[in-house]
């Protein structure tokens, strides 16, 4: 029999209205499954670890990411997939930091939750963790697992966890992952994409534990202020996501290039992402990135911002050089990155966005 981990961390999945205060609050998970007796009816050997205390996942930290990676690491030979309930707010961040956390893996890590409590009538909590059990046992022919990946599936659609990011609060469809395709859609069937999934033959499992979140973020606009980018480049943090506009374009005025050429200089990686959310940095093509090429600005490609972010954790939690960082930056490592710019401009071809 298919054995499943269902590791429940909070998230609306799992809340209630206050009856005071009329908030939402997270319940436990003895009272999440008396609101789902289908269940039972799953041929699977189901066992729940509740995480303490259950958290709205905007309380989310890289001290519970450690914890949850230890889980896995911990029960990873006894079962065949495991199921993660978390917030959506947070949930992309802590699939990427996972997918990176856990090397080799070669077992289904299925995160789901919901955008309305699994007591209501309309949930949709239901569907999403029924649907993510039978993703996390699903098997190939020859018995090795169907998705042995980082995933998220939300409103009948399975991602790759470190390419997609929230872009919804209102919907049911909350999760997008335009650059990269579906792993899976859940219709009558449930067609799996196995030309997009990543499978790990021989792979060596190993878990990493330590994150470094010696990092900042600088967000351009038309009109930033020399104080604002001086603020953020020179914080005390080793290395700085620049969200740039378009194809990793930012102002060529030379007080920003000299604040940039200062802060690489002084030992900070500086990686540049977009503000768009499809395509690609291509840094070099218009006259505004050319200098960031020049003075070692770290290509981002198409990573997602929740990516790149537990990417660096990650990466500077390794203790790596700087250039050895630059260049695991702009390495595929998990899936996350295309660095090829056909590759990208036939996902933009073929992807809805
Ligand atoms: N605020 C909630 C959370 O992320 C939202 C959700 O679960 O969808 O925990």
């Amino acid at each position: 029999m298919t054995r499943i981990l269902i590791i429940y961390t909070g998230g609306t999945i799992g809340m209630v209205n206050d009856s005071g205060s009329g908030v939402l609050k997270p319940l436990d998970f003895g009272q999440i499954l008396e609101n789902v007796p289908e269940l039972n009816r799953l041929n699977y050997q189901i066992t729940v670890h509740s995480f303490h205390p259950i958290i709205d996942s905007s309380n989310m930290t890289p001290e519970i990411w450690v914890d949850l990676a230890e889980k896995i690491e911990e029960r990873y030979d006894e079962f065949d997939g495991f199921v993660i309930l978390h917030g959506s707010d947070t949930m992309a961040f802590t699939a990427s930091a996972l997918s990176f956390m856990l090397e080799g893996l070669n077992k289904p890590v299925v995160f789901t939750g919901s955008q309305l409590p699994i007591g209501q009538i309309r949930t949709d909590a239901k569907e999403n963790l029924i649907t993510a059990l039978e993703i996390a046992s699903a098997k190939l022919p020859d018995g090795k697992a169907r998705v042995p990946e980082v995933c998220i599936y939300f409103d009948f659609q399975l991602f790759r966890g470190n390419r997609s990011f929230k872009y919804n609060s209102a919907k049911f469809e909350a999760f997008r992952s335009p650059n990269y395709p579906v792993l899976a859609e859940a219709g009558v069937h449930l067609r799996f994409n196995d030309a997009s999934i990543r499978t790990c033959d021989d792979c060596v499992f190993k878990v990493h534990k330590r994150l470094n979140n010696a990092i900042a973020v600088l967000k351009l606009y038309p009109g930033i202020s020399r104080q604002a980018v001086e603020a953020i480049v020179h914080s005390d943090t080793r290395a700085i996501i620049m969200e740039t506009f378009g194809a990793g374009n930012t102002t060529t005025d030379q007080w920003f290039l000299d604040c940039l050429h200062i802060a690489i200089k002084s030992g900070k990686i500086i990686l540049d992402i977009s503000q768009c959310k499809v395509g690609m940095v291509e840094l070099g093509r218009y006259e505004t990135s050319r200098e960031l090429k020049n003075m070692g600005v770290v290509n981002g490609y198409d990573m997602t911002y929740e990516a790149a972010v537990t990417k660096l954790m990650f990466l500077l939690g390794r203790g790596f050089t700087n250039d050895r960082i630059a260049q695991l930056l702009e390495t595929n490592l998990r899936g996350e990155l295309s660095n090829n710019v056909n590759n990208t401009l036939y996902l933009k071809r073929n992807t809805l966005y």
